[in-house]
This record gives structure tokens, C-alpha cells and sequence, in this order.
């Protein structure tokens, strides 16, 4: 692995105010600034911006970023020059663009943002090789994959682009890591296979509890009284989380409700009074949660499974961003799983059987009696010790066969 020099360090402090690299981050800055071309797969929340950010400001010229959605780049060129980094976006909903153009030219710019379908138009490429561009960095880059969810034919146009400047280095980024995707990133984008850093996916200060749900209310009551920090309950439904939000709310505790069918102007203040409060509870569906930066969430608790492994995971992921301890709590029913498997039933018959994986791999994951966390790592492709002393199957080993036996009978049924 590589390390960065005493100057890196420097800058992180001076850009970013922060006292040093968070895991793999700083192998990948180092290899960047070396001009060696990278896929970087750290999960959400490890801090992929910085990766590209501090080379951009480092180094000579312009990183230009690859993005597939006008809200993402805004809200990266938000929190990027509220750091100071001089970045702009060209998107249609930007009325500067000469500006924009100009800045660019002049070697005026850290950090240019992008969607894919107008930086493979002739037109940018002209532009770029009329300014200088330090770094490509690829953002959401399993895009490019039709093995992902959410492949996006435009970035399958990016590579004659990336070709066309051969000295400069490509930086990919991503968040989903099973192995066909990865293989395919660097393919596509071309990036060597000695460029690709997978970083650990354990989330090692959160616990795990996976209960078979009697009363849910009864139930999240008691999560509530034991975990008196900011915490999420997402809830299947917008009727669920408005119930729950009303029924919990009554016993005291600040608890808000967040979903797509409330006002803009409610979702806003309800989300903005949850990142400043140090003990409220969102209750919320999945619309919940991207791009919030809370650190101190201290718990996530499912009232109803959630969609797979992938939604579980970045969902519990939002408890305990700080490091300090967590905990995720999923209560399920069978009847979450009837519902699934009917909804599962009704989908294109192509995706049918995909789907089905899904919830299968879920239904293993809720239904076994070894280690939560070994379910999940493996899931991601990591190798992972046999026990981790952090979920309730290695904490309480006795009870679980008896609740396994119960899920079982329950899942097959
Ligand atoms: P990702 O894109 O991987 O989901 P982000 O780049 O949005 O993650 O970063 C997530 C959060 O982590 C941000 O609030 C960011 O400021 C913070 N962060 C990133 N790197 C560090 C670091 N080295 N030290 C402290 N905080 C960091
Ligand atoms: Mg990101």
C-alpha cells in the first residue's frame, strides 16, 4: 500500500480540516497523485469525494468529474466550495456556462462536474484539449455496468474520451462491489487490474439484532428506551410511518415522520430539525437518507425487512458514521416476506429471477443462527472471521436456535 507524504497530509488539514485518512483513502490519493489510474469501491459514507477532491486540489489543472445526476454534483459542488475548491458545474440547469467555459480554459478551476452524455459530446472534448485536466474521475461508476441496477448507456460512450487523453489518470468510484461489476468497471473505463482497492466493508461499531416481530409497537418502544440518541425506524409504507410516528410521538420522545408524499418545505425542516437534534427519532420510508450527513446517528431500526442485503446495508449504514458504538435493529414478520414474495411474482418475468435471489439471500440472512456480520461480509465478497461479539447471534447464542427454528417454520411456510 502506499502512503502519502508529509505535504498530502498538509493539505488534508488545510482543505479539509481533517487530521488524517480514513482507510483505504490514502493509498488511492497516493496512486492519483502518481498519475496511476484507479477503481476505488469503498462503501457509502467512507468518503469517495476526498479521493478525487484533494488531487484536484493539488494538482495542476482541472479534475473533471463524471456525474449521472444534476442533484448529486450540486450537492458536490456545495459542500466543495464551501472548503474553498474553486469547482463549478455544467449541467443544463446552470445559466453560466460561458463563465463556466472561460474559468475552465484559464486554469481556473480545481474541480469541473459533469454528466456523462454531454462530456462524450465532440464539443467537450474539443474544450478539453484546450485546458488543462489534471484527473478523470468517474463517480457512481458502476454505471457503466450492465451487471449493475443502474447501468446508464452514457457512460459506456465515456471511454473514447478517457482514450483521447492518454497521460491523464482515471480515477473510478463506487459503492457497489460484487465482482462482475468490478470487473467491469475496469474493462470499460480501462483501468488496470492492479489499479482496483476494494476497501472493508465491516461496519465493526455497529451491532446487529434481527428479531421476529410480535408487537411492533410494544417493541419499538422499548428500542426507543433503550437507545436514547438520533435514531431512523424506517417503516415499509407512508400510512406506517405516519401511524408510528403518531404513536411513538405520544410516549414523549421527539419523533418526526419523512416521506415522498409530504410537502418539500415539511421534508426539509424535518430532516434539518433530525440533523441538528442530538435524541430526535425520524420515522421514515427509504426516501430517507441519502446524502444526509449526520455522524452521530445512534441507531436504525427496521420496522419491516427491507427490499435485500444491499438496502439493509446501506440503510443500517447510517447509524454510528462516528465510529462510537451503534445499533441496527430489524424486526420482521412472515408476512413481510409473503408480501415480497407475491410482489416478486408480479415483476417482469426477466427480472423475476434476480429478484428472487434477493430475497432469498435476505430470508438467510434473518434466518440463520450464525454470525450476522459473516452473512453480510461474505455477501460483499469479504472474507470474514466466524464470529464478531457485535450482533445477537454471537451475544446470545442460546436463544437464537429456538427463534431460528420459529423463522424456519415461518419462512417456508
Ligand atoms: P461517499 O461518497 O463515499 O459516500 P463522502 O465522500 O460523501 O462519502 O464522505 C462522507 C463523509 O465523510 C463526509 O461528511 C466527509 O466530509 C467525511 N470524511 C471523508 N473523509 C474523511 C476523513 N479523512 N476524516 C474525517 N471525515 C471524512
Ligand atoms: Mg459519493
Amino acid at each position: 500500500l502506499q502512503t502519502a507524504s508529509p505535504d498530502v497530509l498538509a493539505a488534508l488539514q488545510d482543505t479539509f480540516g481533517f487530521s488524517g485518512f480514513r482507510g483505504v483513502q490514502e493509498h488511492v490519493v497516493a496512486r492519483v497523485l502518481n498519475g496511476q489510474s484507479t477503481s476505488a469501491v469503498m462503501p457509502t459514507g467512507a468518503g469517495k469525494s476526498l479521493t478525487y477532491q484533494l488531487p484536484a486540489v493539488m494538482l495542476r489543472g482541472t479534475c473533471v468529474v463524471i456525474s449521472p445526476l444534476i442533484a448529486l454534483m450540486h450537492d458536490q459542488l456545495r459542500s466543495a466550495t464551501a472548503n474553498g475548491i474553486r469547482a463549478a458545474t455544467l449541467t443544463s440547469a446552470d445559466t453560466d456556462r460561458m463563465a463556466t467555459i472561460d474559468a475552465f480554459r484559464a486554469g481556473e478551476l480545481d474541480l469541473l462536474y459533469i454528466a456523462p452524455e454531454r462530456a462524450s459530446q465532440p464539443h467537450f472534448r474539443e474544450l478539453l484539449s484546450s485546458a488543462p485536466v489534471s484527473l478523470f474521475a468517474i463517480d457512481e461508476a458502476h454505471c457503466v455496468s450492465e451487471w449493475g441496477h443502474d447501468f446508464r448507456p452514457d457512460y459506456r460512450l465515456l471511454r473514447p474520451l478517457l482514450d483521447a487523453f492518454p497521460d491523464v489518470p482515471r480515477l473510478a468510484l463506487t459503492a457497489t462491489a460484487d465482482r462482475h461489476t468490478r470487473a467491469d468497471i475496469l474493462a470499460q473505463l480501462g483501468i488496470p487490474e492492479d489499479g482496483l482497492i476494494v476497501a472493508g466493508f465491516d461496519r465493526p461499531n455497529i451491532r446487529y439484532a434481527i428479531r421476529p416481530r410480535d408487537n411492533a409497537l410494544r417493541q419499538l418502544k422499548g428500542i426507543l428506551e433503550e437507545n436514547p440518541g438520533p435514531g431512523i425506524i424506517y417503516a415499509p409504507t407512508r400510512a406506517k410511518v405516519e401511524q408510528l410516528a403518531a404513536s411513538l410521538g405520544a410516549t414523549g420522545r421527539r419523533v418526526l415522520p419523512y416521506h415522498a408524499g409530504l410537502d418539500s418545505a415539511v421534508r426539509a425542516r424535518n430532516q434539518a430539525a433530525f440533523v441538528a437534534s442530538e435524541d430526535m427519532v425520524m420515522v421514515a420510508t427509504v426516501a430517507f437518507g441519502m446524502g444526509i450527513d449526520k455522524p452521530d446517528v445512534r441507531f436504525v431500526a427496521h420496522a419491516g425487512i427491507p427490499k435485500s442485503i444491499e438496502g439493509y446495508y446501506q440503510e443500517t449504514g447510517r447509524a454510528g458514521r462516528d465510529g462510537d458504538p451503534a445499533a441496527a435493529i430489524m424486526l420482521w414478520g412472515a408476512d413481510d416476506f409473503a408480501r415480497a414474495r407475491q410482489r416478486v411474482g408480479e415483476v417482469e418475468e426477466h427480472r423475476r429471477a434476480s429478484e428472487r435471489q434477493r430475497l432469498d439471500a435476505l430470508a438467510a440472512l434473518v434466518e440463520t443462527a450464525q454470525c450476522r456480520r459473516a452473512i453480510l461480509l461474505r455477501h460483499f465478497g469479504e472474507d470474514p472471521p466466524e464470529t464478531c461479539g457485535n450482533c445477537d447471534n454471537c451475544l446470545e447464542p442460546a436463544e437464537v436456535t429456538d427463534a431460528t427454528e420459529l423463522a424456519r417454520k415461518l419462512l417456508s411456510a
